[in-house]
């Protein structure tokens, strides 16, 4: 069976390019009946904190990555990360150290000057126990000295690490605890991980942790790395391009489903499709379609395809959603009239929307209630010549019934008959109906709204 996971450490907002990670992991797994772990590296206690973990897995939530069994944490296996370091030690595949961080900081230092390699190579690394002082001491793998560790990796090919360019690790710090590199090794052979589909920032480790499953005879996992994320200019995404976290393209009114397939796309390509539904990315995701170049955010991308998911999706999963986003951006709730009236406009205003906050503004007409407020342009448009015509126009419409087709022919032949163009009806009439110059229609505002609160706004225009 296959399992992959999500292994974040809790520093931060979670990061896009962690959200990606998660997401591949997730469609591998989940595309091919596997499993899907959660595994919260927080091992540094000095920068790790609970608002962080909180974040991911809100992050993961809104996202839709559902994750088996409980989330793992890191630090609370400590003791069984030690016990796989006493473990080598006992075997001879891991040494007791005692050179001291001054001691090892020297030699650098002096090595530097020197013009020579920096590796540190422990002189404890062949010491009799016999010989070996009473003193702190960290332990360290015994690694290879000569040949290479080779990975074969499902983006980046075979990668070939010259042993002499590594140094024993340390796994085991004089404090006893774990370090990075052994309690990832350690957990992700514990929790059964088959596939390690993450950053290529951690490539460089990858022989290292190779060389903790090699010693303790533990079956390697198939590793991918994806390459990074890289802002439109091709330089590493940050700040400076825009959002970098979830939960910000969360509250930029981007649904979870457009979110899922522009990540995908991102750096992953099945021919040229852009826009897929969850059951095609699960049905065609594989390592082997991950671009070994690093994909680029493209923002306008983004927003087309995120328009295409919001046109797509049914009004009755559309709902929901605008009231998470507008939770998710601290907004007031929908009042139950609010949701009704919005539920009738969402046919007119779906189609055009990049996102849900789009969606809403286009709504505004639907969700506010009288007396309305027009702005700027709409109280232009609300001069006392206008509001004379829309006095004159409205015993028309009372007296029409509240169809699209006759709502138009009364609009068009009292237009006719003052020798107005429609425009000189309409932009009145829809600052009238919404307090706003640029809307959907004004018929479909006025199916929207009925017969009662049309009229009723009108009325309140015309005086
Ligand atoms: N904790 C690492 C990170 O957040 C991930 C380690 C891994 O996936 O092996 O970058």
């Amino acid at each position: 069976q296959i399992v992959t996971r999500i292994a974040p450490s809790p520093t931060g907002f979670m990061h896009i390019g962690t959200a990606r990670a998660a997401l591949f992991n997730w469609l591998y797994a989940r595309g091919r009946g596997g499993k899907f772990l959660l595994r919260i590296e927080d091992t540094d206690r000095a920068r790790s904190t609970p608002e962080a973990t909180a974040a991911i897995l809100r992050g993961m939530n809104w996202l839709g990555l559902d994750h088996d069994g409980e989330a793992v944490s890191q630090f609370e296996r400590a003791s069984r990360h030690a016990e796989v370091a006493h473990a080598m030690l006992a075997k001879g595949d891991a040494y007791k150290c005692f050179s001291t961080q001054e001691e090892i900081a020297a030699f650098r230092e002096a090595a530097q000057a020197e013009g020579k390699s920096t590796l540190f190579r422990s002189p404890w690394r062949d010491t009799p126990e016999s010989e070996q002082p009473d003193a702190p001491f960290v332990l360290r793998l015994r690694a290879p000295l000569d040949g290479q560790t080779v990975i074969e990796d499902e983006v980046q090919g075979t990668v070939t690490f010259k042993n002499a360019t590594l140094d024993d690790m340390v796994l085991l710090r004089s404090d006893g605890t774990p370090t990075y590199m052994l309690a990832v090794v350690v957990d992700d052979h514990d929790m059964g991980v088959t596939h390690v589909i993450r950053g290529d920032d951690h490539l460089s480790n990858t022989p290292r942790q190779v060389q903790i499953y090699a010693a303790m005879g533990w079956p390697l996992p198939v590793y991918a790395h994806l390459p990074l994320v890289l802002g439109p200019d091709g330089k590493k995404l940050s700040k400076r391009h825009g959002a970098t976290g979830v939960e910000e393209y969360r509250a930029m009114g981007y649904p979870a489903s457009a979110m899922r397939n522009y990540l995908a796309r991102l750096g992953w390509s099945h021919g040229d499709d852009e826009f897929f539904t969850d059951a095609q990315a699960l049905e065609w995701f594989d390592l082997s379609g991950i671009n070994k170049s690093a994909g680029r955010f493209d923002f306008k991308k983004l927003d087309h395809i995120s328009g295409q998911h919001i046109a797509a999706t049914e009004d009755d999963a559309l709902i929901p959603m605008i009231e998470g986003y507008l939770q998710s951006i601290d907004a007031a709730a929908l009042s139950a009239s609010q949701k009704e009236t919005l539920a009738k406009a969402l046919y007119c205003v779906k189609e055009r929307a990049k996102t849900l906050g789009d969606l809403i503004d286009k709504a505004h007409f639907a969700l506010i209630s009288r007396p309305i407020t027009p702005d700027e342009k709409a109280e232009k448009a609300l001069n006392p010549v206008s509001r004379g015509i829309l006095a004159e126009l409205t015993p028309h419409l009372q007296s029409a019934s509240w169809v699209r087709e006759e709502l138009e022919e009364v609009a068009n032949n009292f237009a006719a008959g003052k020798d107005l163009k429609f425009g000189q009806l309409a932009g009145p009439l829809r600052a009238a109906l919404s307090g706003r110059s640029a809307t959907p229609s004004v018929f479909d505002m006025m199916l929207v709204l009925g017969r009662e609160e049309s009229l009723a706004r009108l009325a309140d225009a015309a005086r």
